[in-house]
Order: C-alpha cells, then sequence, then structure tokens
C-alpha cells in the first residue's frame, strides 16, 4: 500500500509517545497568504494557553495558530504529566535564584495559580483527560537526603504553602519497598495525560474562535511593524506573534540561545499491571513521585494502571541537535531505576519507551518577554521539567504583555530573566554549550554518589555508585 505524506506524516507523530498514539485528524495547512492580529507559533501548551488567553481578552482578536506537525508533538504531549508546584529544582533554590523570600512568594504563588488554572479549565470545560488531583511526593532516597527533606518542607511552606513531611514508617505503610526514607507530600499537585489534555485545549480555543492550522512549519520570519511568518504554503502577516515553541526555539531563532539549552529528557512505560502486581508494590493513593536526587527520576500510574517512569539521565546534543527521540541508554538507566525502587516488578515488560526536548537553564526557572525590534515579538519558555502547570498558564503573562495590563504578575523576577550566572554571551557558542552542560552533569552526579554513601545496604550502595549510569551492552 502506498501512502501519502500527509498519511506517514499522522503515522510518525503517533510514534512519539503512548499518550500521542490514539486516532487523531490533524487539521489542513495554511492554504494561502493571510493577515491577523497575532500569529502564535507552536501548538504545546504555550500556544495554546495564549491563544486562549488572548482571545478570552478580546473575542474580536483575529488568531492564527501554526503548529508544524500536530498539537502536542512536541514536549506537551510526550511529558510525565506532572501538574506541580514547584518552581526551580526545589524551594531553596527558588529563593535564591529569585532574590529573596518575598519575590520567591510571589513566583510561588504564580505557579500555584498555574496548577489551579489547570484544575479550573478540566472542571469548566470538561476536558477529557485522566485528570487525578492525587498529590506529588517528593521522595528522599537515603539517609542524608531525610534532614535536607525536612528543611525542604519548611521552606516550601515559607512561600505559603501546606506541604507535609512523611516519615520512613509511613511510606512503608502506603508503598511497598525500602527505598524511600522520607517524603514531603504536596496534595496540590495532579497527574493527566498529557495529549489529551493538547487535544482538549485545541477544542476549546477553535471554539472561541482560533484558527488552528497543523502540519504548517515555519521557516522563518521578518520583522517589521507587521511580522511576516514565512510557511511553505502561504505567509502570514501578523501585528504580533507569539513565540510558543520552547526547546525548538534555538533552531528557529539563535538568539534565544543565551537563555538555555535544549535537552532530552526519556520515559519508559509498563503494560498494565496485573492485579497481583498492583497489590505487591502498594501505593493506592496513586500520587506523583519524584526522587530527591539531583539526576531526578518521576514516575507515576497510568488511568489503566501502568507505571511510567521518566527522568535518571538527561542528555544534551551538541549544537542544539533535536534528533534525539530514542536512546537506548536513558531507557536502561529508567527501567533499571524502576526495579531498583520495586524490584517485585522484575520481568515486567516495557511496552512503550520515548523521549523529548525541553529547554532548560541551569537555574530551573522560566523566562517569559516581549523583544524585537518593534516589541511585538512575545515569548514565554524554558520551564524546564515543570511546564504543564506552568506553560499551560503561560497565557496569561502573554495576555498582560499584549495588552499592557497591569496585573498581580507584574513583579515576576523571571520576566526577561537571565540566570545570575549570566549566561548570555557565552552560552551562545555551540562548544561552550556541550561543555556547560556536561560539567554541570558530572557534578550532579557526583552530589547524588556522595549522598549514596549513607545507605545502609551495600547493594543500594552499590548501585547508586556504579551501576546506575552504566553504558548498556550492545
Ligand atoms: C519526557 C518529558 C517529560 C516531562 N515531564 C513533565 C512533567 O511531568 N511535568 C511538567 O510540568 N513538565 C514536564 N515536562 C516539560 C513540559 O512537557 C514542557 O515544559 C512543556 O510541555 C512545554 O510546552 P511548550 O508548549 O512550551 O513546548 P512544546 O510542547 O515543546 O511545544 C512546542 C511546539 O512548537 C512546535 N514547533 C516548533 N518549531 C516550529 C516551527 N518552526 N513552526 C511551527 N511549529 C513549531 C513543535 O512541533 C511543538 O509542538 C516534560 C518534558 C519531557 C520532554
Amino acid at each position: 500500500m502506498v501512502r501519502t505524506i500527509k498519511e506517514m506524516k499522522i503515522m510518525s507523530f503517533r510514534e512519539k509517545s503512548f499518550w500521542l498514539d490514539e486516532e487523531y485528524k490533524p487539521n489542513e495547512s495554511v492554504a494561502s497568504d493571510q493577515e491577523v492580529d497575532v500569529v502564535i507559533i507552536g501548538g504545546g501548551f504555550t500556544g495554546l494557553s495564549a491563544a486562549y488567553f488572548l482571545k478570552k481578552e478580546d473575542s474580536t482578536l483575529k488568531i492564527a495558530l501554526l503548529e508544524k506537525e500536530v498539537i502536542g508533538y512536541g514536549a506537551s504531549g510526550r511529558n510525565g504529566g506532572f501538574c506541580m508546584t514547584l518552581l526551580a529544582e526545589n524551594a531553596m533554590d527558588l529563593i535564591e535564584f529569585a532574590g529573596g523570600l518575598e519575590a520567591a512568594r510571589l513566583a510561588h504563588k504564580y505557579q500555584r495559580a498555574a496548577v489551579d488554572h489547570v484544575d479550573f479549565m478540566v472542571k469548566n470545560y470538561e476536558l477529557k483527560c485522566d485528570y487525578e488531583k492525587n498529590g506529588l511526593m517528593t521522595m528522599a532516597l537515603n539517609p542524608a537526603h531525610i534532614e535536607k527533606m525536612k528543611e525542604y518542607v519548611k521552606t516550601y511552606n515559607s512561600l505559603g504553602t501546606e506541604a507535609v513531611f512523611l516519615d520512613q514508617e509511613e511510606l512503608h505503610k502506603r508503598f511497598h519497598t525500602e527505598a524511600f526514607y522520607g517524603a514531603c507530600y504536596d496534595k496540590h499537585c495532579a497527574i493527566l495525560n498529557p495529549a489529551k489534555l493538547c487535544r482538549e485545549m485545541k477544542r476549546v480555543v477553535e471554539d472561541l474562535g482560533v484558527d488552528v492550522y497543523e502540519m504548517t512549519e515555519v521557516l522563518g520570519y521578518e520583522e517589521g511593524e507587521r511580522i511576516k511568518i514565512r510557511t511553505a504554503s502561504g505567509t502570514v502577516n501578523a501585528k504580533a506573534m507569539v513565540l510558543g515553541t520552547n526547546a525548538y526555539i534555538t533552531q528557529l531563532d539563535r538568539r534565544f540561545r543565551e537563555f538555555g539549552v535544549p535537552v532530552f529528557t526519556y520515559i519508559v512505560l509498563t503494560e498494565p499491571l496485573t492485579e497481583e502486581q498492583y497489590e505487591s508494590i502498594g501505593w493506592k493513593g496513586r500520587e506523583g513521585i519524584e526522587t530527591s536526587l539531583r539526576m531526578i527520576n518521576y514516575f507515576r500510574l497510568t488511568a489503566d494502571n501502568r507505571i511510567a517512569m521518566g527522568g535518571g539521565d538527561a542528555l544534551y546534543f551538541y549544537n542544539d541537535n533535536l534528533n534525539h527521540d530514542q536512546d537506548a541508554y536513558a531507557f536502561q538507566v529508567a527501567q533499571r531505576d524502576l526495579l531498583q525502587f520495586f524490584p517485585q516488578l522484575k520481568g515486567i515488560k516495557i511496552t512503550h519507551q520515548w523521549g523529548g526536548p525541553v529547554f532548560m537553564n541551569p537555574d530551573w526557572i522560566p523566562t517569559f518577554g516581549r523583544t524585537g525590534k518593534h516589541n511585538n515579538i512575545l515569548f514565554s519558555l524554558g520551564y524546564s521539567g515543570h511546564g504543564v502547570a506552568g506553560a499551560s498558564y503561560s497565557g496569561a503573562l502573554i495576555r498582560n504583555l499584549y495588552f499592557e495590563k497591569k496585573s498581580e504578575w507584574d513583579g515576576l523576577f523571571f520576566q526577561k530573566y537571565r540566570t545570575k550566572y549570566r549566561m548570555e554571551r557565552w552560552m551562545r557558542s555551540s562548544l561552550m554549550r556541550k561543555v556547560t552542560y556536561e560539567a554541570i552533569k558530572g557534578f550532579y552526579i557526583y552530589q547524588d554518589r556522595a549522598a549514596s554513601k549513607s545507605l545502609t545496604s551495600r547493594a543500594d550502595r552499590d548501585y547508586y555508585r556504579a551501576q546506575r549510569f552504566k553504558k548498556p551492552k550492545d
């Protein structure tokens, strides 16, 4: 059977993640030249959120959203589906990077509002995305992290949340594993199916009157009072442009290299657990779980009781190369970690494995703003691993910038944010990007290995010191 290019594209996006692998009919591409008020590039959470908030503010705005593949094709349709209140790697870092408690409290309030916004959207628009508000547990995986975890809970609460510390005894009641030594539990977080959320958001913005074009790659743009956006099938002229391309941004406009690097993170997914397997691990609260390691893991149950296990390692490829959806080494690390936490699942099949790009700077803090010769390019990017909530709400910031609307978020420290390490100049060189990334990662791995000294079980110690990042045999 001979397939059309369109059919082949439909096949290839379905292979990008378990979540995306469902029947889906994309919209048509842009077919002719167009004049609009706002053009949005990228059909992930950022682009969809911008479309939503702009149109809600002014229903007469003519908005075109251009997505090079299908809605949710990027990180938004491939992520872990954790909707989290956390900004930066932890609360202590957030206070440091924000430059003090007050600025960090506002940033936390924003991220909490982002989580609440997703909750509102799910309920108000009846978004069918397997949403479960079960909270998030951040697990200490060694005794050295228990005190850190208690301090973390205290600091986190000083930002205005209500996290609690759970000790090992409590965790033994909830999970049948020796791997967890203590946890920070934050009840405000949720898990969901991210591709379903994207597709449902497409429905919402289309109902509001936004024109969504899929399979429409933006090849470049020319700045001006009206920006000219080139695609293969037509030019779109707009008063303003929103860049919702996140990790893909440096391919479209290298100037954004100064904000961070695109990094790949990977997920493995098990077959659905049998009743016995599920009984054997506990986890009846179905919380999202993250570890307190620097090379963080995250794992969760899906609606049909598979375990999605992600993180472990994150890879940067020279010159911001984005062709690395599959990586045998990263998959093996994730799978080994899963069995380290739940050895009783030995033999369970991995049915899906995939990766996706996130845009990161060393602070894990996003950035948004307005730029360009005519000040009509708006952007929001760099959520690191925390964009499900952050990107879904970023449209509120884009709307405020576009309409020059005053709001409680005016003082957010990450407007046009540059990391305190002032990376902007040297972060543009490909070599420096690679060297810096590997150096930071090497330091994180060293810290995780150092903490593993406190483990009482020799097997666990060996795992974290020698096995975890061992390359797979060919
Ligand atoms: C494996 C993985 C796990 C993650 N887990 C979590 C998690 O559990 N919780 C969490 O909060 N965050 C998580 N994240 C991060 C989160 O997914 C991202 O921060 C968020 O999805 C970013 O959304 P976005 O819309 O800005 O970018 P994207 O979703 O990447 O969307 C960008 C879109 O732009 C399109 N595009 C790019 N170039 C062009 C062009 N030239 N023309 C037209 N369109 C273009 C792309 O096709 C893409 O659809 C994870 C990410 C990955 C990869």
